[in-house]
């Protein structure tokens, strides 16, 4: 039976030992921010202090990370924020493409959890996994896209903006993109829950 609540699926993740990241990790880093937010962050994998901390996005990338949303409008704990694999790849390597598909339905039920009307993927790996597309972020990044459940954002990961000069000020403005998105979104309330089958039987 799928877990009931985010706290259930946390508590599930604690032991997991699916994938071979187990081997190195502190801990399992499952996520961060508000159960209930209707806009989700999803980065690639834990780095060194996440690792340590259990906690997404902190450290360097995760302080340009709190900058950016603050300058979309949004606090940090208002937003929820998780990774694409909750355990950290050694030597911060990228994850393998067994370790993903391992911990992707982890990523997919959370997200079946929060219920979030807008998932914004930071990178390659969280684009490509939640598109379900081998295209790269460089090509995709500041568009929208409506998936089934959710509108998908796609954005560069901060640590490419600290690493690489030229796409901080593209970083910077694919979030003013957002905010005005966001703003776009509170205008529009959010469609009304389909009927299930067994309330339409009743009409
Ligand atoms: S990365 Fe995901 S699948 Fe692999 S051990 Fe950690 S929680 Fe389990």
């Amino acid at each position: 039976m799928p877990p009931a609540t985010l706290a259930d699926l946390h508590d599930s993740l604690r032991d997991c030992r699916q994938c071979r990241l187990a081997d190195g990790r502190t801990q399992v880093v499952f996520g961060d921010g508000n159960p209930d937010a209707s806009v989700m962050f999803v980065g690639e994998a834990p780095g060194f202090h996440e690792d340590r901390q259990g906690v997404p996005f902190v450290g360097a990338a995760g302080n340009l990370l709190t900058e950016l949303l603050t300058s979309a409008g949004l606090a940090r704990q208002d937003v929820y924020i998780a990774n694409v694999v909750k355990c950290r790849p050694p030597e911060n390597r990228n994850p393998a493409p067994e370790e993903v598909e391992a911990c992707k339905p982890f990523l997919l039920e959370q997200i079946r959890l929060i219920k979030p009307r807008l998932v914004c993927s930071l990178g390659n790996f969280a684009t490509q996994t939640l598109l379900g597309s081998k295209v790269g972020v460089s090509k995709v990044h500041g568009q929208q896209f409506q998936l089934a459940d959710f509108l998908l954002f796609p954005l560069f990961h901060p640590a490419a903006g600290l690493h690489q000069n030229a796409l901080l000020p593209i970083l910077r403005e694919d979030f003013q993109k957002l905010k005005q998105l966001l703003e776009q979104m509170a205008a529009t309330p959010p469609p009304a829950p389909a009927i299930n089958p067994v309330q339409m039987d009743l009409f």
